[in-house]
């Protein structure tokens, strides 16, 4: 069984995009994940194939339509589709590393990208939308959010990254930031490779990622470590 992503965007064209490259591409046409794509403006009913109509209320912009939305929806995600349907959304939840390996050990996701002002809020209740965002500032589309999204699942889906502990021993994987890394030339502009690196002793240089990693992470990002600390942390 492999991960099956499902995007429900006004602008198809834009994938696979960066998710053709690489390993997340090899692990496309692998058959490790799959993805389909689903136009929006196909689930119109009119002659100009309008999805968007002006906001109740009045204000700037446009917003699309909950019953369109809603059929392009069940046309790729029946009522009992076991996969999460997530709507891309700068009011969403903020995509962390815990929900990313919750979702790449799951069947899948149906993913909504959102344009133009946003979605009507009854599609999101009726369809059991849950939104995430991947970070505070503004896009003008769920597309390239979907992307960040997928590439982050995708990647730890086993068989897409050549194999190994590079998974666990990165950023967020511990909920410290990552050490420095290091490689040749031994010299670059009168800048050596610290020496514990080429000491050989494999216990000294845990002990100094270690030590690298958690400054970092005090110096750059102090609420990762009160996270830790934290009880309900994961
Ligand atoms: N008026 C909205 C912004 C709409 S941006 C607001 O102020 O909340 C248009 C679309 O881009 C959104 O519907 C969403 O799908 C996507 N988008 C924008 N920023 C995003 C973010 N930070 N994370 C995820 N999706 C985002």
């Amino acid at each position: 069984m492999s991960f099956s992503a499902d995007v429900v965007t006004l602008f198809p064209e834009l994938f696979p995009g960066p998710l053709g490259a690489s390993v997340i591409g090899r692990g496309l046409s692998e058959g490790l994940w799959s993805l389909r794509t689903t136009q929006i403006r196909d689930f119109a009913t009119d002659r100009h194939r309008t999805v968007d109509d002006t906001p109740a209320g009045g204000g700037a912009g446009m917003v699309l339509r909950a019953d369109i939305l809603a059929r392009a929806i069940d046309a790729v995600s029946p009522p009992d589709d076991p996969r999460p349907r997530l709507l891309m959304s700068p009011r969403g939840t903020p995509l962390e590393q815990k929900r990313v390996r919750a979702l790449a050990a799951g069947p899948g996701a149906v993913i909504v990208c959102g344009r133009f002002e946003g979605v009507d809020q009854r599609v999101i209740e009726a369809r059991g939308l849950e939104e995430v965002s991947i970070g505070d500032y503004v896009l003008a589309g769920g597309e390239v959010a979907a992307m960040v999204l997928l590439e982050a699942v995708v990647r730890l889906i086993p068989g897409v990254l050549g194999a190994s502990a590079s998974e666990i021993e990165e950023s967020f994987e511990d909920g410290l930031l990552e050490y420095p890394h290091y490689t040749r030339p031994a010299l670059f502009e009168d800048r050596e490779i610290p020496s514990v690196l080429v000491s050989g002793d494999h216990g000294r240089i845990a002990r100094w990622r270690r030590a690298e990693a958690e400054a970092l992470t005090r110096a750059r990002r102090p609420d990762l470590l009160i996270d830790r600390s934290s009880p309900k942390a994961g």
